[in-house]
């Protein structure tokens, strides 16, 4: 094998010395590009003279050209517009055309247009125009001539231009002062094997360029430092006069600089050019507030330019992060064949490539890696990146992972900057594997029900959501996939011979499969096809593990392989032995089979085997993956989580109840068993020592890893101080579309109350005369910033002493704009019942605090009531739990239920955050009203044969703070409601108050 793959890599070396440069049957146009560009800052615009020599390689003769009119997409009722209407892409962005682009239009103006070819012999002077007519739709130009261009032909285009540079909302624009230019020429479409490629700019969906020179001569402000793709060959770009210090603290360089430094009068002007050359695409960022840092990578010269008011992050460090990321990628993937490489602060979140420059929102040295990998994954193997969104996304989010867990271990990031993991409780926390969380995220949108295969034009996902995993993070899981199955140094060397052969040329998934299948030796299209072309699972599971001594000392071992979805990998195969060695071997016997026996011999007995031990495959249930399933046993902190792929996490957390008149005081420990969306449980004891009363929990959920997406079976019983509770629920989730309302929430479920302790029931609001089942059927969704609630129940049969049937709506809606917030909440309800009436438990409480939800906390259960504040009056009996009729007013005075109703509760509130101390904190005015009905006579507890009704209100203003302890979330809420409205009338009292973890709607 070895020996094989060694004549491979050498053959491989030959060929890729001497391919020469033409591949068999290749061909790409050739575009340069020169430009005399004018910034009017008053008037954010910008004046444009292009030429273009465009040289016909294909060998077909062209009728029209295409250019690319980006900055047209930022207008109303543009092609992009339409669909961020209709939902598709990034919700984040699509707000800007929701709030239809109110400052934030583009656009270019085309004043003159020409078409020539030079005559014949003699110079461009003589040149004859051949433009029959053009057009312009939404982003692009289509302009059709009147002599065909022949192959191998040049022609001339000529076209003055202006863009009214808009405020930024995706790639390009002006923001917060500074010039960000992407995407804002006029840009030849690309010719292709394919044809023209003139697609309009999509709402989601990025670039594809044709290489060429650009030589840029700007006329800009002095004021305005300039930095852009390609190097300066005449004139100063301003970098010079504000380059930093670093020899100095940054913050003493800044005084100095800002008592020194002579701003330039704004009538004075700039010219600088730069050329770039075999690129496919140009971008330029100008600004007033620039600071420069520079630096080398062996002959590559380095740029840093950012933003002042954000130099103490960026100073040194994006500098250094910068010449780290190149001198990776030069070592993993080749040799960068540009002279320069910049990072430029574009100051709004998010990041952006271009050649030879890339714009970041932040100092982040992952966003760094990720850009500059563009430069090599979208700029130097130029893909289509409409079309083929992954052979750049992809490529360069798992280099990015690799890179980052490569310089900090397992979790990916410089723990040295995150300053909560230096600090309790984090420091002691177990720190998640990225590349665990980035197959999480994967599998749980693959069994979300909404999967799509990768190989995709972007605009054609579904929505924004399926963009960014199959363009990022499926693709990136794929490659690492590939690394696994090819080892470090063959999936290197083929990506080095792929980036050698494609380099500065057009790229698409054949010719990287292909350059891979070279380099390689081996046939992949079933590794491939299946991940690009289909939504298959990935599932291996151990079906049987057998071992016998061979009586030499040596073990037979018999593993039974099953793969339960319907995706191949050869797997690692990891035996465990008695002394903690393992041996390593690959079972290659995978393709299109579901089922094997993988023989193999051990010369030491075998105590557990594991496959793919090192967790690289998007194996959907690692639990079948192993004889010997590791279990962390771990406090249990809350708000803080712990999520592996490969283990079982039991946490484990002590609690008590107390009750000073009955069981006093009952330590417990409760413990959660977890893995990952597919099951968890809980048990929880307490033991009360006096009363010897032995209190207990057992509950949980799981979800099938296959079949019935997104489905949850829950379960629970428990046994708690005056409840005993069996019951069960399916939950079935869906929505239209992922990670976006509306969301609806169907579940169906039974809990069945055998007993009651009278006297521990009563304090908590049961009604303990009789047994009582219960089944219902619920319906929750949420759409918007409203949610609805359809809740149908009915008493179980001979399970229940009482016989009722109820049904509830309730819709509510919150509204926010900047620091106020209003809420709404309405209730409509009605019982139908015997004359034996409803339990109190299932009536419709006047105030809330409905008994089953207090009863589940548990926090609720015991230790609040048993702390008494005077004598007959406890805590319990003014807290306020939200629900039912929800009249806070009427918390803790014993009001009996209604068996119909009909109630409101409405909300204002103006909220503020102190973020040096973290802390909200929030003044509300509240009013909650409704009428309740009921049969019983008002003076003697006799059930009427005729339905009461009581109008019922409160109001009050009310006080919230929330923070976060240790990262423990923390919520309190005081409210107050003063006014009173019963059926004895009005009155005024400031003994109301109320406090409650958890909001009022
Ligand atoms: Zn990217």
């Amino acid at each position: 094998m070895r020996t094989i793959r060694l004549i491979v890599s050498y053959s491989v070396c030959l060929f890729s010395t001497l391919y020469a440069d033409p591949i068999d049957g290749y061909w790409q146009q050739k575009v340069d590009y020169n430009m005399e560009i004018t910034l009017v800052d008053t008037s954010q615009q910008l004046t444009g003279f292009t030429t273009i020599k465009y040289t016909n390689n294909s060998p077909d003769s062209l009728d029209r050209i295409y250019m690319h009119l980006y900055p047209n997409a930022f207008q109303l009722e543009s092609v992009k517009y339409r669909e961020y209407i209709g939902n598709a892409g990034r919700a984040s962005r699509a707000k800007y055309f929701k709030d239809r682009l109110d400052g934030f239009t583009s656009k270019i103006d085309v004043h003159d247009f020409s078409v020539a070819l030079p005559k014949e012999g003699a110079s461009w002077i003589h040149k004859i125009q051949i433009l029959d007519e053009y057009k312009i739709d939404d982003t692009i130009l289509e302009a059709k001539l009147l002599k065909k261009i022949a192959p191998g032909q040049t022609v001339r285009v000529d076209l003055n231009w202006t863009h009214h540079v808009g405020e930024m909302v995706e790639r390009g624009g002006y923001y917060e002062g500074q010039y960000n230019m992407a995407q804002w020429y006029p840009k030849m479409v690309v010719y292709d094997e394919d044809g023209w490629n003139a697609d309009v700019f999509h709402a989601e969906g990025e670039f594809y360029g044709e290489f060429g020179n650009f030589q840029v001569k700007f006329d800009l402000p002095k004021a305005f430092i300039i930095a852009a793709s390609g190097v300066v060959t005449d004139g100063d770009p301003g970098w010079e006069s504000v380059t930093v210090d670093t020899s100095f603290d940054f913050d003493v360089w800044v005084d100095i600089y800002d008592s020194t430094y002579v701003k330039p009068d704004s009538s004075e002007r700039r010219t600088v050019t730069f050329l770039a050359e075999n690129v496919h695409d140009f971008a330029w960022v100008a600004s007033k507030d620039f600071l420069y840092e520079g630096g080398k990578h062996n002959d590559i010269d380095v740029h840093v330019l950012y933003d002042k008011g954000r130099g103490d992050k960026w100073t040194k460090d994006v500098l250094a992060r910068s010449i780290r990321a190149i001198s990776w990628l030069e070592e993993k993937f080749g040799k960068y064949p540009y002279p320069q490489v910049t990072t430029t602060d574009r100051i709004k979140s998010g990041g952006m490539e271009y050649p030879m420059l890339v714009m970041n929102g932040r100092e982040s040295e992952g966003l760094i890696v990720h850009e500059y990998g563009h430069i090599y994954f979208y700029g130097i193997l130029a893909n289509n990146e409409v079309d083929e969104a992954w052979l750049d996304e992809g490529f360069t989010t798992t280099q990015t992972t690799h890179y980052m867990m490569n310089r900090y271990g397992n979790h990916g990031f410089d723990l040295s900057l995150d300053e909560d993991r230096t600090e309790f409780p984090k420091k002691y926390w177990p720190i998640g594997n990225d590349l665990h969380s980035d197959q999480w995220r994967v599998i749980s949108f693959m069994r979300s029900g909404h999967d799509e295969n990768i190989s995709r034009a972007s605009y054609l996902y579904n929505n924004g959501y399926a963009y960014s995993r199959n363009a990022y993070t499926k693709p990136a899981l794929m490659l690492t996939e590939l690394k696994y199955i090819l080892g470090d140094s063959l999936y290197y060397g083929a990506m080095q011979h792929y980036y050698d052969k494609w380099k500065l040329k057009h790229v698409n998934e054949q010719r990287f499969v292909n350059a891979i299948e070279e380099y390689t030796g081996e046939e992949l299209d079933w590794f491939f096809d299946a991940w690009l072309h289909t939504t298959h699972h990935l599932d291996y599971g151990i079906k049987s593990f057998k071992k016998s001594s061979n009586g030499d000392g040596t073990w037979s071992v018999s593993l039974g392989i099953e793969s339960i979805g319907s995706r191949f990998i050869p797997l690692l195969i990891e035996t465990t032995f008695e002394d903690g060695t393992t041996d390593r071997r690959w079972w290659k016997n995978h393709l299109w089979r579901y089922e094997d026996t993988f023989n193999y011999s051990v010369d030491k007995k075998p105590v557990s085997v594991t496959i793919d031990p090192d967790v690289q495959t998007v194996d959907l249930d690692f639990r079948n993956n192993t004889t010997n399933m590791k279990k962390t046993l771990m406090f249990d902190w809350p708000g803080l989580w712990y999520n592996p792929r490969n283990e079982y996490v039991i946490g484990w957390m002590p609690n008590f109840y107390y009750h000073q008149e009955s069981s006093g005081f009952a330590p417990g420990l409760t413990l959660d068993f977890d893995y990952g969306p597919y099951e968890s449980t809980t048990t929880r004891a307490n033991y009360a020592y006096e009363t010897q009363d032995l209190y207990w929990y057992l509950g949980g959920w799981r979800q099938p890893v296959h079949f019935f997406p997104r489905t949850t079976f829950h379960y629970w019983a428990y046994n708690r101080p005056g409840v005993k509770e069996l019951g069960g629920e399916v939950e079935k989730q869906w929505n239209r579309v992922y990670g976006r309302t509306p969301t609806h929430t169907i579940s169906a479920g039974f809990y069945v109350q055998p007993e009651y302790d009278s006297t521990r029931a009563v304090k908590l609001g049961y009604d303990p005369n009789g047994k009582l089942g219960v089944g219902y059927l619920d319906w929750s969704s949420e759409i918007g910033s409203v949610d609805m609630n359809v809740n149908g129940a009915s008493s179980l049969g001979n399970l229940s002493d009482w016989n009722f049937t109820r049904l509830t709506v309730i819709g509510s809606l919150s509204a926010s704009k900047k620091m106020f917030r209003f809420k709404q909440r309405i209730i409509v309800g009605k019982i139908w019942t015997d004359a034996k009436g409803v339990p109190s438990q299932e009536g419709y409480n006047i105030e809330g605090n409905s008994s089953n939800d207090m009863v589940r906390k548990n926090y609720l259960v015991d230790q609040f009531y048993g702390f008494e504040l005077q004598e007959g009056e406890s805590l319990i009996s003014h807290y306020h739990m939200p629900g039912e009729g929800n009249l806070r007013g009427f918390v803790g005075k014993g009001e009996r239920g209604a068996e119909a109703l009909a109630a409101f509760s409405s909300e204002a509130s103006i909220s503020r955050s102190i973020k040096k101390l973290n802390f909200n904190i929030e003044f509300a005015a509240f009013a909650d009203g409704g009428l309740f009905w009921d049969r019983l006579d008002e003076t003697s507890n006799v059930i009427g044969s005729t339905f009461n009704s009581r109008t019922l209100a409160d109001a009050g203003l009310g006080l919230r703070l929330k923070t976060d302890i240790f990262e423990k979330d923390l919520y309190l809420r005081i409210d107050l409601p003063f006014f009173i409205h019963d059926i004895e009338g009005s009155s005024f009292g400031k003994e109301n108050w109320v406090i409650s973890f958890q909001r009022s709607i």
